[in-house]
């Protein structure tokens, strides 16, 4: 593994809260000098494509990389873009079958729950009182 890609996983392993590749770029950019935000993505595809690490696509956020930690379902706040990892063993039980659509193979899915974290509510509700 070269230093880029050890760096990169390093980066990505170190926190649960999804970086965008824009993050992982902020917290390697000191490490390893010159890498450039382009070599960061292309790292973390490359990691994503031997299954280390994941890309975590929700509609209208940049996407997101974690470490692949096994089966897991994600909270996404609508107001800060943050993703958390659920790991309820009920939900990854659910008697889902995979749907077999012209030849579509399932390889995983996942669950989103989208809605507001602590802070974007809080946010939320100083919003409405200063509005008032
Ligand atoms: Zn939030
Ligand atoms: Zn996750």
């Amino acid at each position: 593994m070269t230093v880029q890609r050890r760096a990169v996983l390093e980066a990505l392993a170190g926190r649960g809260d999804h970086p965008t590749a824009e993050q992982v770029h902020a917290a390697v950019r000191g490490r390893v000098p010159g890498m450039s935000r382009a070599t960061v993505y292309r790292v973390l595809e490359t990691l994503a494509g031997w299954g280390v690490a994941r890309r975590v696509d929700h509609a209208g956020t940049p996407a997101r990389f974690e470490v692949d930690s096994g089966a897991h379902h994600h909270l996404v706040c609508l107001g800060c873009g943050r993703i958390r990892d659920v790991r309820d063993s009920a939900l990854l039980d659910l008697p889902v079958r995979p749907p077999r659509v012209e030849g579509f193979r399932v390889r995983d899915f996942t669950i989103q729950f989208r809605g507001l974290c602590r802070r974007c509510r809080r946010r939320g509700a100083a919003q409405e009182r200063s509005h008032r």
